[in-house]
């Protein structure tokens, strides 16, 4: 870079400091939005470095299912709460997108994602996805399809029913909300691949089920992996 160019970008730099997507702090340019400490803060489950996991083990009676990992543990009211918040709801979707290259960067050195030929973001429905304006799980799955080298496919599955949120449902409620809503739309393109199935927040895991169901049965020839950016509810009280 020219020295006018370092001198504008420190300019810049001045007037709009980056700041950590996590913690608000300033931060050098160089870390991709998230600073050291929060990156050595964060809650890390490790999984995607163990074949049989917790997450595995939750998955692995309800279908066939390869990989399963979840990147880090959600806590209430924690900075990382927020970062989610923002991404999910507030516009911020460069945040997942970051995330994602992060968690990839994981999943790549962990050498179990390898031979995934396809990531595909659980969908939303297009209603909800054009009130929100985007999909936050198709970024953080772009950001890992980067990362691990494999194709990014958001269009070949679809969310047919606009189920509401699950959120505030009963656990058993969410199971039953959840029947038959994806289909397939060609599923040639799914013929023998590896998935990679890639959802924001893993609470109960029965939309997460459902779509894996859903693709399984439209395309019995391919494998199925699954990941989310953290785990919360239950199922993270008990690891
Ligand atoms: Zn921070």
């Amino acid at each position: 870079m020219s020295i006018l160019g370092n001198i504008l970008r420190d300019l810049t730099s001045v007037i709009f400091p980056n700041r950590c997507i996590v913690c608000g702090e300033t931060v050098d340019s160089s870390v991709h939005g998230i600073c050291l400490s929060c990156r050595l803060s964060i809650p890390t489950t490790g999984f995607c470095y163990r074949h049989q996991n917790p997450i595995r083990e939750h998955f692995e009676g309800l279908f066939p299912v390869d990989e399963c990992s979840s990147f880090f543990i959600f806590k209430a009211d924690d900075s990382w709460q927020r970062m989610i918040h923002n991404f999910k709801y507030h516009d911020k979707w460069g945040y997942a997108l970051t995330m994602g290259r992060w968690f990839g960067a994981e999943l790549r050195a962990s050498g179990h994602y390898n031979d995934i030929d396809l990531v595909i973001p659980i969908p939303l429905h297009w209603r909800k996805s054009l009130k929100r304006g985007y999909n936050q799980s198709t970024y953080i799955a772009e950001g890992i399809a980067r990362e691990i080298g494999a194709k990014l496919d958001s269009s070949t599955v679809r969310r047919t029913k606009n189920n509401p949120s699950q959120t505030r449902q009963h656990v058993k409620d969410r199971w039953s909300n959840v029947d038959d809503i994806f289909t397939v739309r060609d599923a040639t393109k799914l013929e023998n691949k590896h998935i990679l199935l890639v959802d924001d927040v893993l609470t109960t895991g029965a939309t997460i089920s459902s779509c894996a169901r859903a693709i399984l049965n439209a395309t019995p020839t391919c494998r199925v992996s699954i990941v989310t950016l953290a785990v919360a509810g239950e199922l993270a009280k008990r690891l």
